[in-house]
């Protein structure tokens, strides 16, 4: 096995030396071969997504196959552009002459998926890998079994087979393909992971982005819209069953308002999945019944407001929502990765940012209010990789905006041009003419010339 993976990076990097992937129009081709094979698998796609996760097809659509396909579109589109040389100016020093800065692509890279939008988070990086010009190795998640043996199968029959390999399997696998020498990795997945790849790269001095994630919290003042708040709290908490990295991990409100907020994002939970999730077809299910587990166990000696309800065999665990929580509970030291939702009042919501900063940078920050003030002070005492101020994760929909975490939710940044650059060398360059020639750098030096 160890032979086969070595050999498939090493054949991935005799055919990025052959310079074929420099040619923009080859990479043209292999963007939009991926975008063919999202259009002609589509519901093979949507069924391998609901076996492993009971996602629906709408949101199949939403959070992977059409995102997939809008990150393609706005590459393809933008391509010429981010690959251009980009001109800098030059100091009088220098003059006469120009200086610019030339992408290139970095060579032969590794993309490692994480199980919980298995398409999207293994293929939005190789798009974006693809876009600068590299090779890729793709190993997709195993905890996602389905998907993963669908873009095996199917990513061979759409890109260059040269350029492009998937390796499946677990942690012997990765562990195999993390000896090799790749030119950068992108990981998506948890902190404990994040640090072997993060070990095994520095044996090359390999590059990495680490795409993690953390406790997002989402501030609720009393003056936000209610309503739409609700919603756009359930919206982004409970798709996929929480298990999303820029979920709302928290709610933190004012005291005297909890009870209204955690009456609204009950109706809404209502609306949106039935008085029985359990048999609402846009509810997802829990990955395996480990993390099923370990989410129940979150449960413990906690006040729930509602849900709490498990089954086991249908790895389903009902929207959730606790009651100022332990802060000392794993609950509240944990990322919950699920449909749980802690609601923490505060006596006064400008005590949110002191609470924020008290625990690990998160990946993405919510904050609901119509206060300006309020919204100034949460963006300026705080840090977190993504905010996102009066909806949950939108923010996510722009290709703009460069997608990563900081501190312990992450290093590095993609999608659109962040995820180009990510997988691009910024060579500088600096062209001089040589008509002009002062001597007053060069040895033998004196005064005069140093005080040029
Ligand atoms: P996971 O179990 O799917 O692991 C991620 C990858 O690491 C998989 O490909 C897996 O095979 C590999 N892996 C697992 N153990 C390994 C080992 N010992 N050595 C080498 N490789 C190994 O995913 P996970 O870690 O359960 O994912 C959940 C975490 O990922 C959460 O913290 C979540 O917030 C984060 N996440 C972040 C993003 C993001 O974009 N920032 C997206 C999704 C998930």
């Amino acid at each position: 096995m160890s032979a086969s993976i070595a050999q498939q990076v090493q054949s991935l990097r005799r055919f990025y030396n052959t310079a074929a992937t420099r040619d923009l129009d080859w990479r043209r081709q292999q963007l939009r071969q991926l975008l063919r094979m999202t259009e002609n698998h589509e519901k093979e796609i949507y069924h391998a997504l609901h076996q492993d996760l009971g996602k629906s097809e709408q949101e199949s659509w939403l959070a992977e196959v059409g995102y997939l396909q809008d990150e393609i579109r706005h590459s393809l589109k933008h391509l010429k552009k981010w690959s251009q040389a980009r001109t800098s100016s030059t100091p009088l020093i220098a003059q006469p002459g120009r200086s610019w800065i030339q992408p290139e692509p970095l060579g032969t890279v590794l993309i490692i998926g994480a199980w919980n939008y298995p398409f999207q988070l293994l293929l939005a990086p190789l798009v974006a890998a693809i876009a600068a010009g590299n090779c890729a190795l793709v190993k997709p998640s195993e905890l996602s079994p389905n998907t993963s043996a669908l873009i095996a199968t199917l990513l061979p029959q759409y890109l260059d087979q040269q350029a492009f390999a998937v390796v499946e399997g677990a942690v012997e696998e990765t562990t195999e393909v993390l000896k090799q020498h790749f030119d950068h990795i992108l990981y998506t997945g948890g902190e404990a992971v994040g640090k072997i790849v993060m070990r095994a790269a520095s044996e090359h001095l390999t590059p990495v982005t680490l795409e993690l994630g953390g406790k997002s919290p989402c501030i609720v003042a009393s003056d936000c819209d209610l309503e739409v708040t609700a919603a756009r709290i359930v919206w982004s908490k409970w798709m996929n069953a929480g298990q999303t990295c820029v979920a709302p991990d928290y709610v933190l409100v004012e005291k005297a308002f909890a009870d209204q907020l955690s009456q609204a994002i009950q109706n809404k939970l209502e609306q949106f999945y039935g008085s029985d999730p359990k048999h609402s077809p846009d509810y997802c299910k829990i990955i395996n019944k480990r993390h099923l587990a370990r989410l129940q166990s979150y449960l413990q000696e906690q006040t729930l407001l509602c849900g709490g309800e498990v089954e086991e065999t249908l790895h389903y665990m009902s929207p959730t929502l606790v009651k100022d929580p332990d802060l000392n509970s794993p609950l509240m030291e944990e990322e919950i990765f699920g449909p749980i939702l802690p609601i923490i009042s505060l006596e006064n919501i400008s005590e949110a940012p002191e609470f924020i900063n008290q625990r690990a940078k998160p990946l993405a920050l919510y904050l609901f209010t119509q206060s300006k003030t309020l919204e100034q002070n949460v963006l300026e005492n705080t840090s977190a990789g993504s905010v996102c101020v009066n909806d949950g994760m939108m923010f996510m929909a722009n290709p703009e905006l460069p997608f990563g975490g900081v501190g312990n939710s992450g290093m590095g940044r993609y999608h659109g041009q962040w995820g180009f650059d990510t997988f691009s060398h910024l060579k500088a360059v600096m062209k001089r003419s040589t008509w002009f020639d002062i001597n007053w750098r060069y040895p033998p030096f004196n005064a005069k010339k140093l005080k040029w």
